[in-house]
């Protein structure tokens, strides 16, 4: 490892990656790979304290009770929140923008304070959002629709110092009725696109990468397999 190497946090998997969230990680080290930046994954699982120096961090989706475990670990160890307080890209699925926001309400109605980096609130819904989701994005610099699978109970309200990630065109999104999907604030944003997100969105993978490495633009990539993977799943 050198110096250059950018160091991507993969935050907790062993409690929060029952969806394959995990590939995020896989994802954002491929692009640099291909791109010769020299990348690794640091595994931050739940003996060890989060650092607050990398340069990226993706936290995956969960059941309650392991959205529990960690966000009492996040509470303990607040590396990620002193990360972005300084700007380093955050990205969030699904239960981890739950965990990340004010508070969260779980299936059996208890109530469990977040970490607080969204202003985001999160209560259980009638039905379960399951299924394939599409979007048109709000966040500047992303064109193309995103598009994931969702599944989760819980229905995320939004509060002024977030905004949305996007407008929903299917799917459910972030379920309390304003047809929002996902969430930006500062650096950190969530969505409740599994799949993983970012082998679906490569567009949203590039985003986070050129907020980690603090550049504008990244030289696009040639990759036909993710181009007809997109296709597909858009499709569908
Ligand atoms: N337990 C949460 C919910 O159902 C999150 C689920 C998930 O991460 N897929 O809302």
């Amino acid at each position: 490892m050198s110096d250059s190497t950018v160091r991507i946090g993969l935050v907790l998997p062993d409690v929060m990656g029952t969806y394959g969230d995990g590939g995020n990680a896989l994802v954002l080290r491929q692009r640099l790979r291909l791109r010769d930046i020299d990348a690794e994954i640091v595994e931050i699982t739940l003996p060890d304290p989060v650092p607050d120096s990398l340069d990226i961090y993706t936290l995956g989706g969960a059941e309650d009770s392991a959205q529990r475990l960690a966000t009492r670990h996040l509470l303990r160890y607040p590396g990620l929140q002193n990360a972005a307080g300084r700007g380093a890209p955050v990205l969030a699925i699904c239960a981890a923008i739950q965990v990340l926001g004010r508070w969260y309400e779980t299936s059996s109605g208890e109530r469990v304070e977040g970490v607080g980096l969204l202003d985001a609130t999160t209560s259980p819904q009638q039905t379960r959002a399951i299924g394939e989701v599409t979007t048109n994005p709000l966040l500047t610099g992303l064109s193309a629709p995103l598009t994931g699978f969702e599944n989760h109970r819980g229905g995320t309200t939004l509060g002024p110092d977030a905004t949305g990630l996007a407008r929903v065109t299917r799917g459910i999104g972030n379920g309390v009725g304003d047809g929002l999907e996902g969430v930006v604030q500062g650096s950190v944003l969530g969505t409740y696109m599994h799949g993983p997100a970012l082998a679906r969105n490569p567009e949203l993978a590039d985003h986070l990468l050129c907020q980690a490495l603090g550049v504008d633009s990244l030289p696009p990539l040639d990759l036909p397999e993710v181009d007809q993977l997109r296709r597909e799943r858009l499709r569908a």
